[in-house]
């Protein structure tokens, strides 16, 4: 099972009261929201569909979020749908004729769309068209539809994932970094407000720090904090409070979690440091490659914990001092 603070989606996130409904309000990634702002207001002036947008970035970081917040901008309709829930190339037909002029349709983990109805979007992105065969053997025939002009968006964990024809469809590719703690800071001072919270500003602050750079965690980790305010009867989120909180969640002093740590140990106390291949570690941690790749490693590589070589993983001093293990002597500082 994955720890409690792990950054994929779950069904208790299902309340939406902490998403920002408008670009001003989305805190943090300056350069997309700027580039992205400028490109609606064009596409509105010119009163046309936006271009096709693919946004890639580990889970958690607003893929969704800034999907919704760019249709309300351009004022059209937002329908949504995700790789791996569209079977046959018919289901992904059916979703792109009910589309209106405009419209935005958001596939998350594009990625894993499988290769037939990938086949039958490509013409969709390229000239508002679908082809379809009617009927079977001798009496099929081919029939083309007319498509609204709408825009794509498609959110994915790792953009080298895509097949290039279809990484080659995107006129907008938007990547999404990790937050600072300043703009997570923000966003948990904010959040505490709609939750009706009292938060201390030193409170925000660590909860802001250990967050893994990730606004879903942020917001998750706030609504556990919350709970053990409420439960110690406290009125304000205190520092101490927060700590005692993130603590209790296994939540470190640097926001790794159990399965982060997991995965250091394994490779500290295993494969003395590494270099050691990703499969390897993954076989041992029971988990899949995937998960390793897209949630565990490019928050602890950001940090400095791991560095990627041609031979493998490899933990760095940083890594083995946090673990409190004493630095090997092949270690690189
Ligand atoms: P993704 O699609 O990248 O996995 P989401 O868009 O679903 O991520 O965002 C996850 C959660 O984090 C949402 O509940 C959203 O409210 C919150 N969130 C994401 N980005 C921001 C942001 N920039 N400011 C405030 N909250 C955010």
């Amino acid at each position: 099972t994955r720890p409690l603070v792990s950054p994929e989606k779950r069904e208790e996130d299902g309340d939406n009261s902490l998403r920002p409904q408008k670009l001003a309000d989305f805190i943090g990634q300056e350069q997309a929201r700027a580039n992205l702002s400028v490109f609606i207001e064009a596409a509105k002036a010119r009163g046309e569909a936006l271009d096709h947008v693919l946004f890639a970035g580990p889970p958690g970081l607003g893929k969704t979020t800034l999907a919704q917040i760019m249709a309300r901008e351009l004022g059209v309709n937002f329908r949504a749908t995700s790789g791996p829930v569209i079977a046959k190339a018919g289901d992904l037909a059916a979703l792109l004729t009910n589309l209106e002029e405009r419209d935005v349709l958001f596939i998350d983990e594009i990625h894993r769309l499988n290769p037939a109805v990938e086949e039958v979007l490509y013409p969709a992105m390229e000239d508002f068209q679908l082809d379809l065969i009617i009927g079977e053997g001798p009496a099929a025939r081919s029939v083309r539809i007319d498509l609204a002009k709408f825009t794509l968006i498609g959110a994915t964990t790792r953009a080298g994932l895509l097949t290039t024809p279809l990484r080659d469809r995107f006129g907008i590719p938007v990547r999404l970094n990790f937050y600072t703690v300043e703009e997570l800071d923000y966003i948990v001072t904010r959040g505490a407000r709609v939750l009706g919270m009292g938060m201390s500003p030193d409170g925000a602050r660590e909860i802001a720090r250990r967050a893994r750079g990730t606004p879903r965690i942020a917001g998750r980790l706030l609504r556990r904090v919350r709970d053990f305010a409420s439960v110690d009867g406290a009125e304000t989120v205190t520092r101490a409070i927060a700590d005692k909180a993130l603590r209790q969640l296994e939540v470190d002093d640097a926001g790794l979690d159990a399965l982060d740590r997991r995965y250091l140990n394994c490779i500290a106390l295993n494969y003395g440091g590494g270099p050691v291949g990703v499969d390897t570690v993954a076989a041992a941690l029971s988990e899949p490659r995937d998960a390793i790749e897209d949630i565990i490693e490019p928050f602890l590589l950001q940090q400095g914990f791991i560095q990627r070589t041609p031979r493998g993983r490899m933990l760095t001093a940083q890594a083995f001092k946090h673990l409190g293990l004493s630095v090997p002597a092949s270690t690189a500082t």
